[in-house]
């Protein structure tokens, strides 16, 4: 009988019962986010003046003010469209999947597209992504927290076909949204989307809207306070124009152009949009972010856990030692090649004279659930598929894989193996460290067992040598845990093997025969020493922590470069030591042996209870607590299972340690370029309500138009901001120690720099002003003089605010495209507003003479200049 539906069946269900999500994700509609940019009130309030104007007669400036209020919403648009779909195509790609028989076969779907009577299949580690009844089942645990905040993992059965009732708490039901902790099995699917448990619970939905990061409410609240300020200043200028005798009306215009000029009321949006960018230029270097504060917090990292396989090494095991019957051969060739010979001392041997190596290679082909296989494709779902020209194709966990490759070298292959039928299995786990499989060959049944040469040796009772059991002693014993060692030390992962014959699993806890050790080595990969030199500059301490033996780690960390001079402490020391005792301890220690996921979350907890802030790297389903815990929690793509990528901020597309640095980079980078933006923004808000206030204030005529003030507001504070915000890390940024999370943002004398130069730029303004007046060049010829080194100073600023370090003279000019761009379009828009004669009657300009214009332009270079001469504040 065919399991679950045709492929016709479930576009048909899926039709009627619409896609298996759990709530129709707010998609923001493009009119919607467009008319969100008028939802300023200061903008609504200038729309109205307009109107008035308007129908006071004031025809071209309505018109002007119109035109560029609109221009300002499209920019705003396409920026805010355009976070909004980076933001849903990631989540997209975090998007569940599940596996599902359609028309019999298995086959990989997004979640989305299940529907009620789909069969599908789970296993540890997977998020269930429907509710379902078990069908078929070993050993089957959910962990339900979600649901139930209990996180102790429920036991679960198959249960009755007729039951198609949902109801919580159900033995028989797999949850949506929970996740397996252990076994397998096969369900049937009986509620989709929102009419799971998970859909009902409308507290869980809230969470899929993306909250605000700490830094946009900080710079929220920052720009509130800006804006009163700059309110009180409108209205001083307001009453001062109108005690002057200046129309009301005008002064009316004038005071709420002021406010939207000053007022950095898009500070937030800024910031998602230049956070937005920095997701989609990491997810180009592999670091998938699941949440948006996470790009802060990987900037503030001072330690960072690691995994060892996979991570810091490439988790491409090979066997290069193997120790049976008291022998010690080497196995040549290296990765998964097809070629390669096995060696006693500098002789080929023949294995199949050898019955000790046999009987050690039988055991590591027939305890393994990877295939390798040198013609076709294999196609089964296992973690970490890997395959190259000129090498087996392979399937499943690189451990097995190196001992199946190994085996083949030897002429032992599944194949040679056909006789034996396996029964019955205890899969690997990381907690246990061990696996074993009962098979049967004839009237033989034996139990094979692989795993840590330390927790297997104290399970053997037997010894093989020449193909006859021996009884262990403890000398041999002895003998075997400093042969173990030794392969450790030259760091090999070094696994025993071991068989015992009786007919159950339970009769192999005990009394097992040793066949003998591999060593497969695991190369560090050469862009992960790179890395951990470059977090060492950066002050960030990398901590390894493993599941493997503390010899075998000491030396893959010694060949990392993260030992230097610590120590290795291991998961069982670890249980030994009080509390406070491991916090004053800590920095003693760069690499945790031996540990299980338990003693990952203890660690993460005493890190950070020193006021650390952690970056977690993990893979397995026991991992996802102490991904959770830590400041940024960070998952294997390749290896990783659903449930602890669900836990994690970040999500390693390749595995890759580098890729993690690049990431914590990236996230030092983007809080600079924020750094950059609000500094550039505020010192240019400041120099423009200081030219019309002080202006007001000294009895001069108003310095600057409505339409002139909008016109600076469009060509300085759009593209250029933007742009700011994609520069390249600044030499260096990995050169200094992370950033404290509480630290002010406008820490290092930052606001004093923002003053300052906004005082220079309002009073260069305001010389020009006054110059061009005595010069005789008429109002409007001032005027456009001030806009012209209004602008001018802005552009040039934008230059300076690259580098907190740097000033004009030293900072790098070409090295961001976008903002040379930027700029060059800003003064295009400059020149054309005072030069093209249409416009000037649009801007109230007059074209320049040479010589205003090059006050103009010598004012706008003086405030840079000054500003080189006075010290930096850190
Ligand atoms: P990490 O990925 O955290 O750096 P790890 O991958 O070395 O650690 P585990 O996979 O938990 O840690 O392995 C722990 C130990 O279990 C290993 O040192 C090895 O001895 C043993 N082991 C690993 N894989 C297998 C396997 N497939 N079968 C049997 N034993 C295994």
């Amino acid at each position: 009988m065919q399991i679950g539906l045709t492929e016709q069946q479930a576009q048909q269900r899926l039709a009627q019962q619409g896609e298996n999500r759990l709530a129709a994700a707010k998609r923001k509609r493009p009119l919607s986010i467009f008319l969100g940019q008028f939802r300023d009130v200061m903008v609504l309030i200038l729309l109205a003046a307009t109107v008035i104007s308007a129908l006071l007669g004031e025809i071209t400036d309505a018109v002007t003010i119109i035109l560029i209020v609109l221009l300002n919403a499209v920019l705003g648009f396409v920026q805010e469209y355009r976070t909004e779909r980076t933001l849903e195509a990631l989540s997209a790609m975090t998007a569940p999947t599940a596996r599902v028989f359609r028309d019999g076969t298995l086959t990989t779907r997004p979640a989305a597209e299940l529907v009620n009577g789909d069969v599908i299949r789970v296993e540890a580690g997977d998020r269930v992504p429907a509710d379902c009844r078990i069908l078929r089942c070993r050993g089957l645990f959910a962990e339900e927290s979600v649901l139930t905040g209990e996180s102790v993992p429920v036991g679960k059965h198959p249960g009755a076909p007729e039951d198609t009732d949902n109801a919580p708490g159900k033995d028989t039901l797999l949850y949506t949204g929970t996740g397996i902790t252990q076994g397998a099995g096969e369900a049937v699917v009986i509620a989709t989307g929102t009419a799971t448990q998970m859909g009902q619970i409308s507290s869980m939905l809230s969470q899929i809207e993306a909250g605000r990061t700490p830094l946009q409410e900080r710079l929220g609240e920052l720009g509130k306070t800006v804006a009163i300020i700059c309110l009180a200043v409108c209205l001083i200028v307001f009453g001062a124009g109108v005690l002057r005798g200046e129309p009301v009306f005008d002064m009316l215009l004038t005071g709420i152009t002021i406010a939207i000029a000053a007022i950095p009321e898009g500070l937030p949006a800024t910031v998602t949009i230049a956070l937005a960018l920095a997701v989609n230029r990491m997810l180009r270097a592999n670091a998938l972010v699941n949440r948006l504060h996470a790009v802060e917090t990987l900037g503030c990292t001072s330690v960072i856990c690691s995994d060892k396989t996979g991570t810091i090494t490439e988790n491409r095991m090979t066997v290069t030692r193997l120790f049976a019957g008291g022998e010690l051969y080497e196995v040549r060739g290296s990765g998964y090649r097809i070629t390669g010979e096995i060696r006693l001392g500098k002789e080929i041997c023949n294995p199949a004279a050898k019955p000790d190596l046999t009987a050690l290679l039988r055991c590591g082909v027939l305890c393994s659930n990877a295939a390798i296989r040198t013609d076709r494709e294999i196609r089964c779902r296992q973690r970490g598929s890997i395959s190259a020209a000129g090498d087996w194709q392979v399937q499943g966990d690189p451990t097995e894989i190196a001992l199946l490759v190994a085996a083949s070298k030897a002429g032992v292959t599944a194949r040679s193996l056909s006789g034996w039928k396996r029964m019955e299995e205890e899969p690997f786990d990381s907690d246990t460290r061990c696996m074993t499989v009962l098979a049967r060959s004839g009237s033989r049944c034996t139990a094979f067992c692989k795993g840590a040469a330390d927790v297997l040796l104290p399970r053997c009772a037997f010894y093989m040598q020449n193909g006859i059991p021996q009884p262990m002693t403890p000398a041999m014993r002895q003998s075997l845990t400093a042969q173990a060692q030794l392969l450790s030390g030259r760091a090999l992962r070094v696994l025993a093997l071991t068989e015992k014959d009786c007919d159950s699993l339970s009769a192999a806890e005990y009394g097992l025969t040793f066949l003998g050790f591999s060593g497969m080595e695991d190369p560090v990969r050469q862009e992960a020493k790179e890395a951990i030199r470059r977090c060492r500059s950066a002050q960030i301490r990398t901590v390894m922590i493993t599941g493997d033996h503390p010899a075998t780690a000491k030396a893959v960390a010694a060949q990392a470069g993260l030992l230097r001079g610590r120590q290795v402490l291991t998961g069982a020391e670890l249980d030994d030591m009080p509390e406070e005792t491991l916090r004053r301890q800590l920095d003693r220690y760069s690499v945790f042996a031996r540990v299980s996921p338990a003693h990952k979350l203890r660690l993460v907890r005493a890190y950070r209870s020193r006021g650390e802030i952690v970056t977690m790297t993990g893979d397995g389903v026991n991992d996802a607590p102490a991904i959770k815990e830590a400041d940024v929690g960070v998952a294997m793509g390749l290896t990783g299972t659903d449930v602890a990528k669900q836990a994690a901020d970040v999500i390693l597309l390749d595995d890759n340690f580098a890729t993690l640095v690049g990431a914590v980079e990236q996230g030092r980078c983007i809080y600079a370029n924020i750094r950059k933006f609000v500094r550039y923004l505020l010192s240019c808000n400041i120099g423009e309500v200081l030219t019309m206030f002080l202006g007001i204030l000294m009895g001069m005529p108003m310095v600057l138009l409505p339409v002139q003030l909008l016109l600076v507001n469009l060509v300085t504070d759009g593209l250029p901001a933007i742009a700011l915000g994609l520069e390249p890390p600044e030499r260096g940024n990995m050169e200094k120690p992370p950033r404290r999370p509480e630290e002010s943002f406008f820490s290092g004398g930052l606001l004093g720099t923002i003053l300052l130069r906004g005082v220079l730029i309002g009073l260069s303004t305001l010389a020009c002003f006054s110059l061009l007046l005595h010069m005789g060049c008429g109002v409007a010829g001032a005027r456009t003089g001030a806009l012209t080194t209004l602008v001018l100073s802005q552009l040039l600023h934008v230059f300076e605010c690259k580098s907190e370090q740097k000033n004009i003279f030293t900072v790098p000019y070409l090295n961001n495209g976008k903002l040379v761009l930027a700029v060059l379009a800003s003064l295009l828009c400059l020149f054309g507003a005072i030069y093209v004669p249409a416009l000037q009657t649009v801007f109230s300009t007059v074209a320049l003479s040479g010589a205003a214009l090059l006050r103009a332009v010598g004012l706008s270079l003086a405030v840079p200049l000054v500003a080189a001469l006075i010290p930096k504040g850190r």
